[in-house]
């Protein structure tokens, strides 16, 4: 009896062998843009204790309240969270480890999938990648900026237009208290509007009704003071020197005093990424200080800043604004045989080829060589040369050009792995040309 089919839970994308190409260029971008900045990759856990989460990312954020995942082992007892951010995981495994002791600023990054339980819709997903950078240790205003490079770095390595900074600054514990008063004081008048959710906040953390994504709140959240009017002189200061830099280095940005993120542990520095290709998730990165939170999480006291983008909503901008990502080079030789002894020679051949670094197939289906070339076809080998007892004998075979249909006859037991490399080489040279154009080429080569 058949099984009934089982499918992916909600929210969830498979990223299939014809597209996974796509993640793996855009992920080794990601990694040499952070490496250009001197970040190097950390991998921490897909889960962590549930405590870790509602400490550090809050437990009064839509995040923790509405949108975690718990997990249980059958026979324990421990409750944990699947991640649903990266920068949580990153200081705990800083701390743990006593990273924080050793050279500053600390640099690491990561990719990780996170876990978020949200309505699933275009660009939002229930699980979705980050990349993310983390920096530790550094007060200064150069620090923010750099991180913020990164993050533009990458957009530019990647092609990617019209892609907006926007920032804001959401001071320290001490002007915030002020704030704190000033908002709960000006949402007190709208209780009887506000969502439940809101109402808790109101006295526990009145910025967190700013995020608040019910149409009411939001609406509310429109006319209500901003922080940049309540900042202490040692934040504003800050801000002041987040912008001189940017400006410094010619980097275009905004500044949208409604930016509060969505995560407790900001600090100063607010800053997100903005694309029109993204419909209503125009969001592509977010990212700020949070600068008391390795302390809250029980390390010695150290600043920290970071940022995380959004893979999923990153290719959705490459795709709209047509960005070809390279496709993996395709076989570059299919040896198709005839007969068990031809078949066998091309098992050998093929291997000796792969060791010289082609990639080369054979036939594994036992079909007729007619077959074999249709397959050939299909996978888009470069490349095809048929085995049969004759070629064995002599010890000579055709190599055909599929895309031309030009066949030269080569000894396949000496020649192969040299002629396959003399094309390659050629076809390299070739490409160089269509790049730069003949005459440039020409020229180099003289030079040298
Ligand atoms: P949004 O306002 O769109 O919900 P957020 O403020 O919750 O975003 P962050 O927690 O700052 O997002 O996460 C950083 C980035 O991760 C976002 O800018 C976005 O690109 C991506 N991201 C967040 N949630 C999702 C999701 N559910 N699906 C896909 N990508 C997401
Ligand atoms: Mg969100």
């Amino acid at each position: 009896m058949a099984g009934k089919l089982i499918k992916a839970p909600r929210g969830t994308q498979d990223i299939l062998e014809t597209e996974s190409y796509q993640w793996q260029f855009v992920e080794r971008m990601a990694l040499e843009t952070a490496g250009l900045f001197g970040f190097s990759e950390m991998r921490t856990p897909v889960f962590e204790q549930m405590d870790l989460f509602k400490r550090s990312v809050g437990d009064t954020t839509d995040v923790v309240q509405k949108e975690m995942y718990e997990v249980r082992a059958e026979k324990g007892k421990d409750l944990y969270g699947l991640k649903p951010e990266g920068t949580a995981g990153a200081v705990r495994s800083a701390i743990e480890h006593n990273l924080l002791k050793g050279a500053l600023p600390l640099k690491v990054c990561y990719i990780t999938p996170c876990f978020r339980h949200e309505r699933p819709q275009a660009g939002r997903l229930r699980e979705f990648h980050q990349f993310g950078v983390e920096m530790f240790g550094a007060q200064s205003p150069s620090a923010d900026v750099e991180v913020i490079c990164v993050a533009r770095e990458l957009f530019q390595m990647l092609g990617l237009k019209d892609i907006t900074l926007n920032i804001n600054s959401i001071g320290c514990p001490t002007c915030r208290a002020e704030y704190h008063k000033a908002l709960t004081e000006y949402f007190r008048q709208y209780s009887d509007q506000l969502c439940g959710t809101c109402l808790e906040r109101l006295d526990k953390n009145p910025m967190r009704i700013l995020d608040c994504k019910s149409p009411v709140c939001s609406e509310l959240a429109k006319n209500a003071p901003v922080v940049l009017d309540y900042l202490c002189d040692d934040c504003k200061t800050h801000f002041e020197g987040v912008k001189t830099r940017l400006e410094a280095i010619g980097i275009p940005y905004q500044v949208d005093p409604t930016i509060v993120r969505g995560l407790d542990y900001y600090t100063k520095t607010v800053f997100e990424f903005i694309s029109n290709n993204l419909g209503a998730q125009s969001t592509v990165c977010g990212g700020g200080r949070y600068d008391g939170l390795v302390e809250q999480m029980g390390g010695d006291p150290a600043p920290g800043l970071g940022f995380a983008v959004g893979l999923e909503r990153l290719l959705l901008i490459m795709q709209a604004q047509g960005i070809e990502i390279p496709k993996p080079e395709s076989c570059e030789l299919f040896i198709a045989s005839m007969g068990e002894a031809a078949n066998i020679r091309a098992c050998k051949l093929v291997n000796e080829l792969r060791s010289e670094g082609f990639y080369a197939e054979c036939d594994l289906m036992g079909r007729s060589v007619k077959a074999q070339m249709k397959y050939a076809n299909k996978i888009g080998a470069k490349y095809t040369m048929v085995l049969g007892d004759s070629e064995l004998e002599s010890g000579t075979a055709k190599l055909k050009d599929m895309e031309s249909g030009e066949e030269r006859e080569i000894n396949f037991q000496q020649e192969l792995a040299q002629t396959l490399y003399d094309i390659t080489i050629q076809r390299a040279t070739e490409n160089l040309a269509d790049d730069f154009g003949g005459e440039a080429l020409a020229s180099m080569m003289e030079m040298k």
